[in-house]
């Protein structure tokens, strides 16, 4: 038996070295095997593997590697976790998986999954994300919440869907109107679930899982554990439930260019106009504002500018959220202006450049904010403003990335300066700093010198006893306990 030939007696005779030659060459080449994609190990089927192949996935993310095997196993989880830390994939992979192994046809009106999610921007994201990992299977995906016609809605619903992602206000309504039955739900998420407490959604939940079957597979995501969350997700997991935590994953700094420009307050927005003028590769630009009222200030000067853009934050409708969300993802508009709280949970690919144009209070903020861009290996640039009042937020900011940040090109700042009349234009950081030391040094010079003090007779009073400057009072020649030891007075 000839290892190399194999077990066939008809291979010719040269067949053995032929290879050999092969293998010689290919080693001389340094030709090796492409290695098999992480997520081959997670034992998930072709289709999927295709699809997360097809998303530019190359590895699973820590959320994923630890959910998928527990929920290949059929057990309940309770995750942990945040948006940006890959978890819909890590609980949408192995539904899928699931869904396709057990094969069972879906009858009308009904659905086998349930997602459950606190607003529309997330439903449609998670949905989203449910048909991408899905496309090269025959699983159906709908996704309703208000705000919209519920016609199109019922009619994805009429024939039933394998997923149903949703807001709980519009499928109660759409299960009172019996477009929709729970009874055959296999799989329940509640996702965002601090969230959805915050935002008053207790009861709606409440009533939707007493419609829920018993036996079923239940998945908990909240970014926060307080105690009403995990009495909330005791009511829903079965006994044996797996706990995972991660904390998030920010995108790699190193795949960020950072850099921080010193400009007053009054001047943040001619040097971001006048950077967005200037550098047209700026092509997808996220700004974040403090406030809602500067996300609007922002955006209309831009507008104005004749720079599409848009704002989103809390006061704005849901329609209009969306509307500008849908503009800023297929580039219809070149500018998002977002509050932190309205850009919670958004997802947008391909952010070119991250614009703190207020610095966050919180380092951790600033991190959440900057890895919108620079994600999946793709080069991103944080720009922020700092005005003289935010130079504590910066040095908050430089200590957590244990680095100084890099001063943006000060051409720029000169150029911008240039166009302002004398009297408005703003003293800089570097000038306050020096403006501060000359106010320092006269106060040195009127230090009483110490031979004065030498000369003296020394008091007799414990440091502790009083404070330094009272003491530094007594110290004095002339004062009143000094003249009082000398027997001047009594
Ligand atoms: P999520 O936390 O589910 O909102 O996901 C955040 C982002 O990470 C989305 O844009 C996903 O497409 C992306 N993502 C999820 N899993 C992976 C992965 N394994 N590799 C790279 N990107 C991923």
């Amino acid at each position: 038996h000839n290892p190399i030939a194999g077990s066939n007696p008809a291979l010719p005779a040269q067949k053995p070295r032929l290879r050999r030659g092969f293998f010689l060459l290919q080693k001389s080449l340094k030709i090796r095997k492409v290695p098999k994609m992480d997520f081959e190990k997670l034992a998930l089927k072709q289709p999927l593997l295709r699809a997360i192949r097809e998303a530019g996935y190359s590895k699973p993310t820590p959320i994923q590697e630890k959910a998928i095997p527990v929920l290949l196993q059929k057990k309940d989880l309770c995750g942990i976790a945040q948006t940006g830390t890959g978890k819909t994939a890590a609980f949408a992979l192995p539904i899928l998986e699931l869904l396709l192994i057990s094969g069972v046809i879906r009858a009308s009106k009904c659905c086998r999954t349930l997602v459950l999610l606190p607003t529309r921007e997330l439903a449609i994201q998670v949905a989203d994300c449910f048909e991408k990992y899905a496309k090269f299977t025959a699983i159906k995906t709908a996704c309703i919440f208000g705000g919209v016609s519920d016609i199109p809605q019922k009619r994805a619903l009429l024939h039933g869907v394998d997923v149903l992602v949703a807001t709980p206000g519009r499928l109660l309504d759409l299960i009172a109107q019996k477009s929709i039955s729970l009874k055959q739900i296999e799989f329940f998420v509640l996702d965002e679930a601090d969230r959805m407490l915050d935002m008053g959604f207790i009861h709606d939940i409440r009533k939707i899982l007493s419609m829920l079957p018993a036996h079923r597979q239940n998945l908990f995501f909240s970014a926060t554990m307080p105690s009403d969350i995990v009495d909330l997700a005791k009511s829903i997991l079965r006994k044996d439930y797996e706990t995972i935590e991660v904390v998030p994953t920010f995108t790699p700094v190193e795949c960020i260019t950072q850099k921080v420009f010193h400009v007053g307050r009054k001047q943040k927005s001619l040097l971001l106009k006048e950077l967005l003028f200037t550098h047209p590769e700026m092509n997808k630009v996220l700004v974040f504002s403090r406030t809602k009222h500067g996300a609007n200030r922002i955006s209309e000067t831009l507008s104005k500018a004749g720079i599409a853009s848009a704002a989103i934050h809390g006061n704005k409708s849901q329609t209009k959220r969306q509307e500008a969300l849908g503009n800023f993802k297929t580039e219809q508009i070149r500018v998002l202006v977002a509050t932190d709280i309205a850009a919670r949970g958004i997802d947008v690919d391909n952010v070119s450049h991250v614009f703190n144009y207020d610095l966050p209070e919180l380092p951790e903020t600033y991190m959440h904010r900057i890895g919108r861009t620079g994600r999946a290996g793709k080069e991103g640039v944080a720009i922020s403003f700092c005005s003289p009042e935010e130079r504590f937020e910066l040095k908050a900011i430089e200590k957590a990335l244990k680095m100084k940040l890099p001063e943006g090109d000060s051409s720029i700042l000169e150029k911008i300066l240039a166009t302002l009349p004398k009297e408005s234009k703003p003293e800089n950081y570097q000038q306050r700093k020096s403006k501060k030391k000359k106010f320092k040094s006269p106060k040195a010079q009127e230090t009483p010198k110490k031979e004065n003090t030498e000369n003296s007779p020394k008091l007799e009073v414990s440091s502790l006893e009083m404070g330094k400057s009272r003491k530094k009072r007594r110290n004095r020649p002339g004062s009143r306990a000094r003249r009082r030891l000398r027997g001047e007075i009594e």
